[in-house]
């Protein structure tokens, strides 16, 4: 990270509008679109010191972008690390990490409820490398302990999950880790910093995807790692520049912005979001709610502790019927009879996203993996977004009073 104004000390709510790249010579007070894949250089004895990597200085964008810079300082600070790597996705930076810290030979230990794509790409495309792992409980810390290998190199953790929002204790997967010297990596796209912290319970590596409540408006794909300026300069950059899994500097001016607005939009969105949850509780066509905030959330003290009180804006709900044989069919209807919500399985947006994920997200799955997860045909996800709340249940109402 080059030439970035120094607001260490600031808090957050600041860092979030303030931490970036000095401005150029104009003062523009939005930080510029360095939309640049290369840099001029003064002179070869300078561009020799830059390339040996011994003088900062920008020189090619797969690697060093002004751009890139600001939005990585901006989340390494958010997330209280001291460095952070952007990456072209939320996938792009797994992989990069896997890339960076793993090689054949080496065992993970993961959440087998993690997001679909990163039990695929270390369960199977890192399998193909010579990467052994054991996808273990979420919830249950003893099932990782006994997943270790002398081999065991990464915890990779996810919290709350989707679309189920089950919390896993960080500060107790660290230590974990810690004992045998392994990494723990948390996958933090579901709170954000604005919500958890998992470098200040002991993770050694926070990811993001930006495609959701960083960049917040469902606009760009976009990730990154965060973690300390030995990993992420010794093990991940020399990656970055060989295998090129870069960050658009469009994107990253995006995320860049929308990390502006992010404390207030994750506050008011989870305090929508806990709203909906009770008021669904309450409904007779709801057979359970899934939501951290809620009382009646298994891990509610542990997820309130690690998520600044707050549940976050993701909530899921079983539709009365479950063991029906029209248990789909009426999720379906439910989930067709809005007007207002976006039928997408995407999250982190401030529209509202409905979602059926034994069909969507989740299937790929088998029948029997899907109930091992406890993803019934039946289970409708909301990705609660700005809109009014009294507008978003009179919207979910639509189906849930019209169920037969
Ligand atoms: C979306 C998502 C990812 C992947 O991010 P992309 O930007 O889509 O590549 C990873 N983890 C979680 C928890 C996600 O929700």
């Amino acid at each position: 990270m080059k030439h970035v104004q120094d607001t260490g000390g600031l808090h957050r709510d600041t860092q979030a509008v303030r931490t970036a790249v000095a401005p150029s010579q104009y003062g523009e007070n939005s930080e510029a679109l360095y939309l640049s894949s290369s840099f001029t250089q003064p002179d070869c004895e300078t561009a020799a010191r830059r390339f040996a990597g011994e003088e900062d200085g920008y020189i090619y964008s797969r690697f060093t972008n002004p751009t890139v810079s600001s939005m990585e300082a901006r989340l390494a600070a958010l997330e209280g690390t001291e460095a952070c790597i952007g990456t072209a996705s939320g996938m792009a930076a797994i992989l990069l990490l896997c890339m960076g810290v793993l090689k054949a030979g080496d065992h993970v230990v993961c959440s087998r409820s993690v997001f679909g794509s990163t039990i695929k790409l270390i369960g199977s495309e890192f399998a193909k490398f010579g990467v052994q792992s054991t996808f273990v409980s979420q919830t249950d810390v003893s099932e990782w302990e006994r997943a270790l290998q002398p081999n065991t190199k990464l915890l990779f953790a996810e919290t709350p999950t989707n679309p189920l929002t089950d919390v896993c204790d960080i500060r107790a997967l660290a230590d974990v880790a810690h004992g045998i010297g392994a990494l723990l990596a948390v996958d933090n796209c579901f709170c954000s910093p604005a919500l958890q912290r998992p470098a200040s319970m002991g993770a050694d590596v926070v990811i993001h995807s930006g495609t959701k409540y960083l960049d917040g408006q469902g606009r760009v794909i976009a990730g990154a790692l965060c973690g300390t300026k030995d990993l992420i300069q010794s093990k991940l950059i020399p990656v970055m520049r060989s295998a090129g899994m870069s960050l658009s500097p469009f994107n990253a001016w995006v995320v860049l912005k929308g990390m502006e607005t992010l404390g207030i939009r994750m506050e008011a969105q989870s305090a929508r979001a806990l709203a909906l949850a009770q008021w669904l509780e309450t409904h007779p066509a709801v057979e359970r709610v899934y939501y951290p905030g809620l009382k009646s959330h298994p891990q509610h003290e542990l997820a309130m502790r690690q998520q600044s009180g707050m549940g976050g804006a993701v909530l899921s709900f079983d539709v009365e019927g479950s063991i029906s044989a029209e248990a789909r069919a009426r999720a379906f209807h439910v989930i067709d009879s809005t007007q207002l919500m976006s039928v997408s399985a995407n999250l982190g947006d401030v529209k509202t996203i409905i979602t059926h994920p034994a069909s969507t997200s989740h299937g790929r799955l088998t029948e029997a993996q899907r109930s091992d997860a406890g993803i019934r045909q039946n289970l409708v996800r909301v990705a609660v977004g700005l809109e009014h709340i009294d507008d978003l249940k009179a919207d979910l109402l639509r189906g849930l009073d019209t169920l037969t």
